[in-house]
């Protein structure tokens, strides 16, 4: 049986899935890294609906299209800023997971790919992350039977390597792949 969670090494915009997640900030205004990418990708109609949004708590998610890009939907997302880690940051950063698999329960979504949320510009330990991540993606395949697919898409191969170590340790059997 194919596993439920992959673990790649890909640029996100280019996945044809239900819902990409954006690694975004409380604007939903756009941004570098990740969220510059998926606006590039979608073209100006996402901006224009994240506008009428009005922003996003740290820890929560929201949904729009995918307009030009593969994917059907957007999913964004928070992060907390990493400080020291006695900050909420854990927390917030489970949350962020959280809420993302909720959305996607909420509109019947069965494919869902994942950036290292925080774990670029907003310097969370790419590590101590992944872990947070695998650890919401075991809880939502008990809660949400419908997923089919939850994939981890790392830009570079350290960061997958970093992910693998991580499933491996947690005792998570993954599929990887190259893309
Ligand atoms: P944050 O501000 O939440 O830290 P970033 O966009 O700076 O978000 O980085 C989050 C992660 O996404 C980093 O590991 C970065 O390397 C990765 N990333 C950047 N662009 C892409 C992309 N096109 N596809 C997948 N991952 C990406």
């Amino acid at each position: 049986m194919k596993n439920i969670i992959e673990i790649i090494h890909a640029d996100i915009t280019t996945l044809a899935v239900d819902a990409i997640v954006n690694a975004a900030n409380n604007t939903l205004l756009g941004g570098g890294g990740v969220d510059g990418a998926i606006h590039r990708g979608a073209g100006p109609g996402l901006l224009q609906e994240c506008a009428a949004l009005q922003g996003c708590e740290t820890g929560d998610a929201k949904i729009t299209g995918g307009y030009g890009l593969p994917a059907r939907h957007v999913i964004h997302t928070v992060g907390p800023v990493w400080k020291d880690g006695k900050h909420g940051e854990p927390e917030l950063l489970g949350s962020s997971y959280r809420r993302c698999f909720e959305v996607a329960h909420q509109h019947g979504l069965k494919s869902i790919a994942f950036p290292a949320i925080s774990a670029g510009v907003y310097g969370y330990p790419m590590r101590e992350a992944a872990v947070i991540a695998l650890s919401a993606a075991q809880s939502a395949i008990t809660l949400y039977p419908e997923l089919e697919r939850i994939i981890f898409v790392q830009f570079s191969e350290g960061a997958q390597q970093v992910y693998l170590e991580a499933a491996a340790r947690l005792g998570i059997m993954s599929d990887q792949a190259d893309c």
